[in-house]
């Protein structure tokens, strides 16, 4: 009973602290802590009336944001990575009591947020277009960089505050406000983020309505979905979802960014330093209990050196402790939910009838009040079968054996998703080899495949969806590009010659 005021009384302080507050007890949206399954808030959600109201006022909010000077806009964001920096611990706090991730994880990932603010009040002043040459004389030709729109953003339960900074902090520079629809699981962290960028957009004077949360089920992101206002929908989640989301988009010749699932593989060949691999693998494997969308599920080991290999990822695992990850000590915390339970007790069950061997792992433990914690399970497969291809989000990790190295890039390769990958090798030319053969949207060398910098593009090819988030380039996504021709003659020559009257 203590744990369980404990948490809500954590959760309120630090919700109160970010300057928002939980709703009353009659609120519909029963927020509960995978930590203990107990009740920690309960939260309105968004009726299609407050959702249409929530896009009008962003669409007003647009006309005005889009003619503020870029690197004005990036003031917001300035000010936005201050407030997340004064509210790191109880973001992370948040983060740990809706999404379960232990401390050190859960400050990760806010201080992701943080590192993508610094990027983008940066970018502000590098929205670069381009100038190209004019075949005419007296003619210039040029790339301009214009706000898009309205940007809505469908986030998971599994970062459910950094996907949304991603958007957030890149769209507000580009001149976009932005509509979120958090997962029903996180809508706490939500209420927080909502509240610091609200802060931050009042202390910089910035006009009214950028940035509302619509909170609800599938049937609020659906909304979004449909709603032309919405120029840009940016969805992160499973591959079932973005199934519906990508074409419904397309069809009203909307944008769509999808982040879906993973399904991620790292090769290790002879040549691998075996320290550097197991520490690697045991992290992107078994760290946030296997739920990260970039997760290692496959490891594709040269034969004559797997079994020392999973000798020692077995011996790794059995030194993780599973427990409340409040606890001192403890790596792996606990699933989301019982059903994140029951569709892992499937998969084992599939990969054993398909001849897997179970090394180790996979087992319920039990820890102190309630809550779905497992031991991550290490499955030794004769072959990447059907259950092997599927995303299943929780700590299973399959090896599969290969002689030759082309063998393994084919392996690898063979699975319908495409986000992370990595290799774990000394030779150059098969580190080449992977990097230009892994059809992933990220393919490492020597690192595991999860915990990517914010400097680069983030997103995955075929189901992962093709969409990119973050740093690089991926502002593009928020603007829209306009191809300009100047002529500053007193002449007017067509293109390729033509001659017209
Ligand atoms: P989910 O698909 O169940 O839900 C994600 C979000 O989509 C939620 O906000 C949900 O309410 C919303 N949603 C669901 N159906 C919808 C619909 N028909 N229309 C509009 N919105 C809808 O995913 P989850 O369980 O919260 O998260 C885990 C999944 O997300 C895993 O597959 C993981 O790999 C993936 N993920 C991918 C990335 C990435 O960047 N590629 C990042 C995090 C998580």
């Amino acid at each position: 009973m203590n744990a369980v005021i404990d948490l809500a009384d954590r959760a309120a302080t630090a919700l109160r602290r970010c300057g928002a507050e939980p709703h009353g007890d009659d609120a519909p949206l029963v927020v509960t802590s995978p930590i203990d399954g107990s009740v920690i808030a309960r939260v309105h959600t968004c009726s299609p009336g407050e959702v249409d109201a929530a896009l009008t006022a962003a669409a007003r909010a647009f006309d005005r944001w889009r003619e503020i000077p870029a690197p004005v806009r990036g003031r917001v964001v300035r000010r936005l990575g201050e407030l997340l920096t004064q509210h790191k611990a109880d973001l992370a706090e948040l983060v740990t009591l809706e999404a379960g991730k232990i401390p050190s994880e859960a400050a990760g990932e806010v201080q992701e947020m943080i590192d993508v603010c610094e990027f983008a009040v940066g970018l502000s002043r590098q929205l670069y277009g381009r100038t190209m040459p004019s075949e005419r004389p007296g003619h210039r030709l040029m790339e301009t960089w214009h706000p898009l729109g309205v940007v809505g953003v469908i986030s998971a339960f599994n970062f459910p505050v950094a996907v949304w900074s991603w958007n957030t902090a890149i769209a507000l520079v580009c001149g976009d406000p932005v509509v979120w629809k958090p997962s029903e699981l996180t809508p706490l962290t939500a209420l927080a983020c909502d509240a610091l960028v609200r802060r931050a957009a009042a202390d910089e004077g910035a006009p009214d309505g950028l940035h509302h949360l619509v909170l609800g089920d599938h049937s609020v992101g659906e909304a979004l979905v449909d709603d032309p206002r919405v120029a840009l929908l940016s969805a992160t989640g499973s591959t079932r979802m973005g199934r519906f989301v990508g074409p419904r988009v397309a069809a009203r010749f909307g944008r769509s960014l999808l982040e879906l699932g993973g399904n991620n593989g790292a090769i290790v060949t002879p040549s691998a330093d075996l320290d550097l691999a197991v520490r690697a693998v045991v992290f992107a494997a078994a760290g946030t209990a296997g739920q990260r969308c970039t997760t290692l599920r496959r490891l594709i080991v040269h034969r004559s050196i797997a079994d020392e290999l999973v000798d020692r990822i077995a011996v790794a695992y059995s030194r993780l402790r599973v427990g409340n990850p409040f606890d001192e000590g403890v790596l792996v915390g606990p699933l989301i939910s019982e059903r994140s339970y029951e569709s892992m007790c499937a998969a084992l069950d599939r990969a054993r009838a398909d001849g897997g061997r179970i090394v180790t792992g996979g087992e319920r433990v039990d820890v102190a009040g309630a809550g779905v914690y497992v031991s991550p399970a290490l499955v030794r497969m004769p072959a990447q079968t059907e259950v092997v291809r599927e995303e299943t989000f929780a700590p299973i990790l399959y090896v599969l054996g290969y002689d030759d190295f082309d063998e393994a890039v084919s392996v690898h390769n063979g699975v319908p998703q495409g986000l992370s990958s990595s290799i774990f090798t000394r030779d150059q030319q098969e580190a080449e080899l992977f990097l230009a053969r892994s059809d992933c949207g990220i393919a490492n060398v020597n690192i595991g495949t999860s915990g990517a910098e914010i400097g680069g593009a983030f997103g995955g090819e075929k189901n992962t969806g093709g969409g990119r988030e973050s740093g690089s380039d991926s502002w593009k996504s928020y603007m829209r590009r306009a191809t300009n021709t100047v002529n500053f003659s007193a002449e007017l020559p067509l293109a390729q010659g033509v001659e017209f009257g």
